[in-house]
């Protein structure tokens, strides 16, 4: 009995049993066994560990493989173009960054671009990721998944794609991709990807543009059968700083959480609110009765009541990868195109360069300042720094720079004002 809830616990420790059990003094079974309380000391220890731990692991990496791209999409964080771009990782390097994060880690891999199906061998990449056992996901343009991609991609051991929609018609798509036909093209990808049983998620990036569509682009994701809508709140940098004028305001900003929020317990399909973190500050001011979140959060009170705590304390873990505010450099990061690491796509600030270390990922992801500077919440400037949201929210790091040049300052599209009072010495 007494080993065999050991047994469980231990399955539950991130992937990384070593690097847990390796920092604990190896507890006695057989000591243990008929001391209960000695016995829930140690299972406490452990898990309380594992949480901590795991707080320190990337559990998903975007990794942009190539930049380039057919499509001319409006918002584009990596302003990608159709040409070849110098200095991408080979093939090998590749494999040596998948063998490196692999052996510390166990996050989801999203293989994205640019298009990642432009890169020839995108499917052995994949495939080398799946049999490190690590979960390999792809994120598309669209325009060329036909039969034999979806296949391929099945046989590489890819377990979920997503495609885009930024409006519900081919006019509203179509304009804002920069490509005639982009809708069209989508819909077919949607339409092979679920005939193929490739489970696919719908992203859309919200504007100006298309609020008045999202909810009609949230029930086609319902019938075109996604597991996920996955809204994104635009961040403007790359293409996307043209589009500033496109972005909503603040109050538009807090307001479009609020309506999300209140879909919570009709939306058949899980939903993801992505890179909007205060998005985490709405769900639990104002709980949704019966709701649970794509991650299977339950609404809380407030900060600092005890499922509020409960929730703190799981929002980095390995199931719980999403349900973080903003997960830059404490639960993901990305890799551009020519390796350098960063928290995220869209704050183009470099945490450490793969091809100048020898492809050590975890070193970059461990020892870099940036990612250290990042994780210290209490350390953000302004209001960021002190509210009582910080640890579930801690604002966008990437809009915080994009407007002040600064990645710790506060969020500039947040509304709220802490309860909290600033801490006097900083
Ligand atoms: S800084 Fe955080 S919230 Fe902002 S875009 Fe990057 S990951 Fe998303
Ligand atoms: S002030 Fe900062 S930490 Fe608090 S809710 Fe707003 S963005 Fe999040």
């Amino acid at each position: 009995m007494l080993s065999k809830a050991f047994a469980v616990d231990q399955s539950l420790s991130v992937g990384n049993s070593a690097l847990f059990t390796a920092a604990l003094p190896e507890p006695n079974i057989e000591q243990l066994a008929g001391n209960r309380h000695r016995y829930w000391y140690w299972y406490k220890k452990l898990t309380d560990e594992t949480s901590r731990k795991s707080e320190l692991l990337p559990h998903l990496i975007a990794w942009e493989v190539t930049r380039s791209c057919k499509l001319n999409c409006k918002h584009c964080r990596a302003a990608a173009q159709s040409r070849v771009y110098e200095n991408e990782l080979s093939t090998e390097q590749c494999f040596a960054v998948l063998d490196n994060v692999a052996g510390f880690a166990r996050p989801i891999i999203i293989l994205t671009g640019g298009e990642p199906m432009l890169r020839d061998d995108i499917y052995d990449i994949a495939r080398h990721g799946h049999e490190l056992g690590l979960r390999m996901v792809m994120a598309p343009c669209g325009m060329l998944i036909d039969e034999l991609a979806i296949s391929k991609m099945h046989e590489a051991g890819i377990q979920c794609i997503s495609i885009s929609l930024d409006g519900a018609t081919a006019e509203s798509h179509d304009s804002f991709r920069g490509t005639s036909g982009a809708f069209a093209s989508a819909m077919t990808a949607i339409e092979v990807a679920r005939k193929n049983h490739m489970p696919f998620q719908i992203n859309t990036t919200i504007t100006r543009h298309n609020i008045s569509e999202v909810e009609k682009i949230m029930h086609l994701a319902e019938n075109l059968g996604a597991i996920t809508f996955n809204p994104f709140l635009l961040v403007p940098t790359g293409r996307g700083v043209e589009l500033a004028d496109q972005e909503l305001s603040p109050q538009q900003y807090e307001q479009t959480l609020h309506w999300l929020n209140r879909q919570r317990d009709s939306i058949k399909i899980q939903m993801r609110v992505t890179c909007a973190p205060h998005y985490q500050r709405i769900i639990r001011q104002h709980p949704v009765e019966g709701a649970t979140d794509a991650t299977g959060l339950k609404p809380a009170d407030h900060p600092g009541s005890a499922s509020t705590k409960a929730t703190e304390s799981h929002s980095h873990s390995s199931h719980g990868a999403f349900r973080a505010g903003c997960m830059g450099g404490k639960s993901f990061a990305f890799i551009s195109h020519v390796g350098k690491v960063q928290i995220c796509g869209f704050l183009e600030t470099e945490a450490g360069d793969l091809l100048e270390n020898g492809l050590d990922f975890e070193a970059i992801w461990k020892n870099s300042p940036l990612f250290r500077a990042i994780r210290d919440v209490d350390h953000y400037r302004g209001k960021c720094g002190y509210c009582e949201y910080r640890r579930l929210c801690g604002g966008c790091r990437a809009r915080a720079f994009a407007i002040t040049g600064d990645y710790l300052e506060s969020e500039p599209f947040c509304v709220y004002e802490p309860q909290a009072k600033p801490r006097k010495s900083r």
